[in-house]
């Protein structure tokens, strides 16, 4: 079901990739990367998605991309259901979805230059040729803040900062409506992430782009989420609007979380508590029974390790999956 308001809806996705084993490569386990998730975006915003490596951020991100064989669930985009669209289809539908990468360096072909890097998917999808095409990579360029004279330089002569810009101007090279931002600042020193940032603002407003913007840090995703949403082995714990997640976290995980990010004030930063999640995020083979949090929460409660709390609405667009927050 999807509603117009929204670019995108997601209903029950999983992502289990199977673990094989023995000369027959036999299945003996599932790795469950998404175990049953659901949310949407709507047009325009975007959505903070944070949790600890390995909880299934990017795999929710390649999903909705359908990147994977094995998706089960239902991803709408604009209405339309991705799972039921055929192979030719999909291909069409993908240039309005693009995916911008961690990592700036590898993502980028090294014998390529960058005018090349930025036009190919213009020729794959045969949007432009000649001037009108040597025309767009100019712009593209000028988009995300370089010269077009860089065009036939190679990725080693950039910086890492620049190097990322040419990633966001390849993704934006198709005119894309939605991207997937998987942890695009990560990479990067510190005085370099709130330039990207700020570009990636300026272009969501520029261009009406809708972002999904996945970090591993709560501090990262603050200023440029419009909602956020935090995962924990595969599950949504909390999602709600930026706002109010900084201000009234509710899930243990998103107070441990929150507990981390540093203070401007030094005051503040020195007095306030805060929370050392012991131990690591448990196998997504073998997820605990119950609130798969249980092991390393200090509120946990006996009906924790049985029962799996649902996400639950607590007013507004505020949704917790906590058996203790009311
Ligand atoms: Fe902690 Fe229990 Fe809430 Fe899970 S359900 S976060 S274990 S209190």
């Amino acid at each position: 079901m999807s509603n117009g308001e929204h670019l995108i809806d997601v209903e029950n996705l999983y992502m289990h990739f199977p673990v094989t084993a023995g000369v027959l490569q036999k299945k003996i386990a599932d790795i469950k990367a998404v175990d049953g998730i659901s949310f949407y975006i709507k047009r325009g915003e975007t959505l903070g998605l944070v949790g600890e490596s390995g909880c299934g951020k990017t795999t929710t991100g390649r999903c909705i991309l359908q990147l994977y064989d094995g998706i089960r669930g239902d991803i709408f985009f604009d209405g339309v259901n991705l799972s039921q669209l055929k192979p030719e289809q999909m291909r069409r539908m993908r240039r309005n979805m693009q995916l911008i990468f961690q990592d700036p360096f590898a993502s980028l072909d090294p014998r390529m230059s960058a005018g090349d890097i930025i036009g190919e998917p213009i020729k794959v999808h045969n949007l432009a040729k000649g001037q009108e095409y040597r025309d767009q990579v100019a712009e593209l360029f000028r988009m995300v803040e370089l010269e077009p004279f860089m065009m036939d330089r190679f990725p080693h002569e950039f910086s890492g900062g620049q190097r990322q810009r040419i990633g966001i101007a390849r993704a934006l090279s198709v005119r894309p409506s939605f991207i997937v931002c998987d942890e695009p600042v990560s990479a990067l020193d510190v005085s370099i992430q709130a330039q990207i940032i700020t570009l990636l603002e300026r272009l969501r407003e520029e261009l009406s782009l809708t972002y999904l913007f996945i970090a591993h840090d709560l501090s990262v995703v603050r200023n440029i989420s419009d909602r956020v949403a935090v995962m924990y082995l595969g599950k949504i714990v909390e999602i709600t609007d930026s706002d109010e997640l900084y201000a009234n976290p509710l899930h243990p995980y998103t107070i441990a979380l929150l507990s981390a990010v540093p203070i401007p004030d030094p005051v503040v930063d020195r007095t306030r508590e805060r929370i050392i999640l012991t131990g690591d995020v448990p196998s997504p083979i073998m997820p605990p029974p119950g609130c798969n949090f249980h092991p390393r929460c200090q509120q946990a409660i006996d009906i924790c390790k049985t029962e799996l709390p649902e996400l639950r609405n607590m007013g507004g667009e505020h949704w917790v999956a906590c058996h203790l927050v009311k």
